[in-house]
């Protein structure tokens, strides 16, 4: 089945004038991104509203599908066949259209004319092409309530349009509509989960990663950049690595031990919110979720939080773990997050946490530090890369 192209659907609840043509416009320059890597050239137009874009002849449709799967802010998506404005044509488009994915039992068709001068208004097209469809299969039957496969004809002044099969989008909102976010990404299951939440929301991510070595092994860091590549496959985005070395010796070197991790993750969050600054990024998004270990009670994540001022997202907070870990799954991280590479949280656990600390303590313990040094340290030894797919651009 060739097919001359796809009709992409987009959630329209809420959209209005101009939120609507800024909406439709960063969907279609997402499409035409994600498509890019196909290496043809698909025509991406959006005429009264919706995005159709132009197959080629010989384009692989299914690439054209996965590829399309990725895009936040598509609903759903069909493949059509344009015919000439002809009821013959219309009927052939249609034949073939019922039996793409096998010959079903029963359907239905639903016609649509927006071209008035057309012959046959809506019904009577419904009327003539179900006639014409039940002679040419024996034993396929009309069911209007429940049918197993609607053939959509629309007749429009360009020609009509023939499709039934309906591809499930991945929701959400377009990538950047939302602006950016500074997303803390570790090796972990969470926070990739969390940045992809993000990313359909509409935010467009600044991942942030902090690498302590030679503590931790290069493996670590080719892991992250791994889960991010994986995240890219959504949307570009920027991945910084930060050589958090120097701050974690400080740390060690002038902290109490039971409040070295939270010492480090405060650290985390101011370096995190200057590179947000920089990058012109609003919040800060974490895959930290209440309760799941000791560090994380709400004691903690105000101690944290503490010192930033921008919002920070913390999508997963409420999910259980094994919701987390479908999640993970499905966008294809699970298996990457579960290899056995040390990253900092794990490695520097002291025996003892503080699973409560206070503002106070935490300000206390930081009474040796030069914090505003450690930042501007931490700042200069970041290293800042585009990943686009999961190429590496720069
Ligand atoms: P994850 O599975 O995302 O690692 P976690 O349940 O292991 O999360 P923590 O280790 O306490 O929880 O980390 C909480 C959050 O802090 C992470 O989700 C991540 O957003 C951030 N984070 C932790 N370590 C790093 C790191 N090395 N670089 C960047 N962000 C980090
Ligand atoms: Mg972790």
């Amino acid at each position: 089945m060739t097919y001359d192209k796809m009709l992409l659907r987009f959630g329209e609840v809420g959209l209005k004038g101009k939120n609507r043509a800024f909406f439709i416009r960063a969907l279609a320059a997402n499409v035409r991104r994600a498509l890019k890597p196909l290496g043809q050239d698909f025509r991406v137009s959006t005429p009264y509203g919706r995005i159709f874009i132009d197959l080629p002849g010989d384009c692989d449709t299914g690439a054209v599908v996965d590829a399309l799967g990725k895009v936040f802010g598509l609903v759903s998506f069909s493949p059509v066949v344009q015919t000439e404005l002809t009821l013959e044509a219309i009927a052939h488009a249609a034949r073939q259209e019922l039996q793409a994915d096998g010959l079903p039992k029963t359907f239905k068709v639903a016609a649509r004319r927006s071209l008035k001068t057309f012959p046959l208004d809506s019904m009577e097209l419904n009327r003539e092409l179900g006639g014409i469809l039940l002679q040419s299969f024996p034993g396929l039957k009309v069911d209007l309530h429940q049918p197993e496969r609607v053939v959509n004809v629309e007749v429009r002044p360009e020609g009509a349009y023939v499709f039934s099969r309906v591809f499930a989008g991945a929701g959400g909102l377009p990538v950047g509509v939302s602006g950016k976010g500074a997303l803390l990404l570790s090796g972990g299951i969470d926070s990739p989960v969390a940045g992809w939440m993000a990313m359909k929301r509409g935010i467009s991510l600044e991942a942030v990663y902090f690498d302590t070595p030679p503590f931790t092994s290069p493996r670590a860091l080719a892991k992250v950049e791994k889960l991010a590549g994986i995240l890219a496959q959504w949307a570009p985005l920027n991945l910084h690595v930060v050589n958090f070395t120097p701050v974690q010796r400080s740390i060690m070197e002038h902290v109490p031990e039971e409040l070295t991790i939270t010492i480090m993750r405060r650290f985390m969050f101011r370096v995190a919110e200057a590179l947000a600054l920089r990058e012109g990024a609003l919040a800060l998004i974490t895959g930290e979720n209440v309760g799941q270990v000791a560090s994380q009670t709400l004691e903690s994540l105000r101690t944290i939080n503490a010192v930033v001022s921008l919002p920070v997202l913390r999508p997963v907070v409420s999910l259980d773990k094994v919701e987390i870990m479908d999640i993970a799954e499905k966008i294809g991280t699970y298996s990457t997050s579960i290899e056995p590479h040390q990253d900092c949280c794990t490695l520097f656990v002291p025996s003892h946490p503080r699973t409560k600390p206070t503002v106070a303590q935490a300000t206390e313990a930081e009474r040796d530090l030069d914090v505003p040094a450690l930042v501007a340290l931490a700042l200069e030894g970041t290293e800042s890369r585009k990943l686009v797919g999961n190429l590496s651009v720069l």
